[in-house]
């Protein structure tokens, strides 16, 4: 069965009765090229494949066919019988109802790809929780070799900007400190049913083993990036200063330490620097 090809896909879902909403990001593949591609990046046959949103399950049979065993997990109940029809010659799936968000993702790796030699993310994200989606992946440390996913093009370039670029924000740095970020191709607004207002991207995260900097503390040290790109048009010294009550001299004097100017903007400063300040204003007895 070729799913992602229109006049199936729609065959599929008339006869369930099954209309997307827009609530839950449904805008389903309807190019065949995309998924085997997707695919490919996340996974090998001993991978364990972990997917978010099925929808009609049009990534989870590429899935199916290139990793050794996928568990996905959909929000809406009303694509059960979708489901059951499109994956009934797969016999390496497991779908779970359920929300993302809210499941214990490192137990469910933990039972369910115990025999698998990595895990990986793979899919093709609902739009309105993308950066919640990711940075509750990243953040748990949950044992994942690579996120890839499909989000919208604009999110794809924040997330994978260059830490000191203009496109660089706070998701970028948050990337950046766990995982390397590419983006692998693009993905235009057609290829969707229904077509979504936005054209959209292909990311590969891989996960690093170990942060390339040191910090004394993760925590303030990430309320101090939110704060950094909370006002992007003020230099860094008075945004944050705003941002999280720090004298500015206390600020001026970290920058002058690590021989910065003190007008420079956050944008301009490396994943380096961003945690020498940090470091200088949060330093471990601070703890
Ligand atoms: N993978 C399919 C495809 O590529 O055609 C569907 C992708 S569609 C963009 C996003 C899917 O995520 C929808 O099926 C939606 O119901 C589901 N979804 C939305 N919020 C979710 C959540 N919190 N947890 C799990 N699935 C969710």
């Amino acid at each position: 069965m070729e799913l992602a090809d229109y006049s199936t896909l729609m065959g599929v879902l008339k006869s369930e009765g099954f209309m997307t909403k827009k609530s839950l990001g449904q805008n389903f593949l309807v190019d065949p090229t995309v998924c085997p591609r997707m695919a490919a990046s996340a996974c090998d046959k001993q991978t364990g494949a972990l997917e978010i949103g099925p929808g009609a399950g049009v990534l989870t049979r590429q899935l199916c066919d290139a990793a050794k065993k996928v568990v996905t997990i959909e929000l809406d109940e009303r694509l059960r019988p979708v489901l059951k029809k499109t994956l009934a010659d797969k016999d390496n799936v497991e779908v779970i109802f359920g929300d993302a968000m809210k499941l214990d993702l490192a137990a469910l790796i933990a039972e369910k790809f115990a025999d698998c030699r990595k895990v990986a993310v793979c899919a093709n994200l609902p739009y309105y929780i993308t950066s919640p989606i990711i940075m509750m992946l990243l953040e748990s440390r949950l044992p994942i070799d690579n996120i890839t996913v499909m989000v919208q093009k604009e999110a794809a370039e924040r997330l994978c900007a260059k830490v000191g670029s203009r496109q660089a924000g706070a998701v970028t740095v948050a990337v950046n400190y766990y995982a390397e970020s590419e983006i692998l191709f693009k993905v235009g607004r057609d290829s969707f049913m229904p077509p979504p207002n936005v054209d959209s991207a292909v990311i590969r995260l891989t996960l690093r083993q170990k942060p390339e900097i040191a910090l004394n503390d993760e925590k303030k040290f990430f309320r101090f990036v939110k704060a950094c790109f909370a006002q992007r048009r003020k230099t860094l010294i008075n945004t944050v200063s705003s941002g999280l009550g720090i004298p500015k001299d206390t600020l001026r004097q970290a920058l002058e330490e690590l021989g910065l100017d003190a007008t420079a903007r956050s944008e301009a400063l490396t994943m380096e620097e961003l945690a020498g300040i940090a470091n200088r204003l949060f330093p471990v007895e601070d703890k």
